[in-house]
């Protein structure tokens, strides 16, 4: 599974971190969502799912 997050979109909510933590990070500085897993990694987090469909400006991209 081949995820991103659009960072104009991303309002540093916190939500996918929340939700699926072993996945999603925020960044440091601005709390911009980053990816944390590899895509094999991706592929066996239930939680991915959850994330894509909770993010509130649908900043969470699956390719
Ligand atoms: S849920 Fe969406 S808007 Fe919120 S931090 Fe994650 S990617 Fe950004």
């Amino acid at each position: 599974m081949k995820v991103r997050i659009d960072e104009e979109l991303c309002i540093s909510c916190g939500l996918c971190s929340d939700i699926c933590p072993d996945a999603f990070a925020p960044r440091e500085e601005d709390g911009i969502a980053v990816v944390i897993a590899t895509e094999k990694e991706l592929d066996s987090l239930s939680c991915v799912d959850e994330a894509v469909e909770s993010c509130p400006t649908e900043a969470i991209i699956v390719e």
